[in-house]
């Protein structure tokens, strides 16, 4: 690929990073070839990434690091953007030892960094699969081992449930198998929509994921629409279906069932 580095930074009409100006066809977002020339450092101007970010969140946070660098050297701008683009973060903390919570031939369990519940972490194959859109019959083996090692890390926390699901639509690159208890007790659990991805049927639990590429060869494709509708779902609990007005209410609520179960494992 051939950028033009002489270029104002140029977003895509909806990066706000600079007064956009539409330019040529220049190609978005390094996973799907994003423009290393805007300042957003990746993740807005790809029309992909960004609607699959704003499925998920409520407000954007800017690849700083790298634009920074850029700023600071000009005349370097591609290497730096390449491995500092946020999506990709998955990949490189599968690549640091110290999120690396164990490793074989076909998978990587890293940590979640932004842990939603006690104990959350990712399950990640090896393979270059880039989202649960591009499974196929083939990958089952691969899909019952993630599921299996997902387990055994579970066991290690005899007194928590664990989910073991993939989010309809990712916001990072590389697919991934959340692991997480379901006390959902964590600072990092913010949103509606953090709720919302882990308890709607944006969660598309590992066995039913199985079962739906056993049958149709690959995963049911949802809707940007769909997604947003899902996030958009009323607080509900997803241990007593009690409906809940907003975050801190839902957040203590949850304190309750976890102290029960706490005390109820302590007995
Ligand atoms: P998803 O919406 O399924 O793509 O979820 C991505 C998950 O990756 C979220 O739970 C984030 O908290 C987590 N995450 C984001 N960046 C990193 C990172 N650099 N290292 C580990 N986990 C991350
Ligand atoms: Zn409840």
């Amino acid at each position: 690929m051939n950028f033009n580095y002489n270029y104002a930074p140029t977003p895509a009409p909806w990066c706000g990073y600079t007064n956009s100006v539409s330019l040529p066809n220049i190609p978005h977002c390094w996973h799907h070839s994003y423009n290393p020339a805007c300042f957003c450092g990746g993740w807005e101007c790809c029309p992909e990434q960004y609607s699959q970010y704003y499925s998920h969140y409520s407000a954007p946070y800017p690849n700083t690091d790298a634009m920074k660098r850029r700023s600071e050297n000009s005349n370097n701008v591609e290497e730096p953007a390449k491995k500092t683009f946020w999506a990709a973060g998955l990949l490189a903390a599968m690549e640091d030892p110290q999120c690396i919570v164990k490793q074989d031939d076909k998978i990587v369990i890293i940590q979640d960094k932004y842990p939603k519940a006690e104990f959350h972490y990712l399950v990640l194959p090896r393979e270059d699969i880039s989202s649960i859109n591009k499974l196929n019959r083939e990958h089952l083996p691969l899909l019952e081992h993630m599921e299996a090692v997902g387990q055994e890390i579970a066991k290690e926390h005899p007194n928590h449930k664990f989910q073991f699901g993939y989010h309809a639509l990712a916001s990072m690159i590389r697919l991934h198998l959340h692991v997480i208890s379901d006390d959902f007790n964590s600072l990092s659990l913010k949103t509606k929509k953090h709720w919302n991805s882990f308890t709607t049927s944006f969660f598309i639990s590992s066995q039913d994921l199985i079962e739906i590429i056993k049958r149709d060869g690959k995963a049911k494709e949802i809707s940007r629409s769909h997604a947003k509708e899902l996030m958009d779902t009323p607080l509900k609990c997803h241990k007593c279906k009690m409906m809940l007005s907003n975050m801190p209410k839902l957040k203590q609520h949850l304190l309750v069932h976890r102290l029960k179960e706490k005390h109820a494992t302590e007995k």
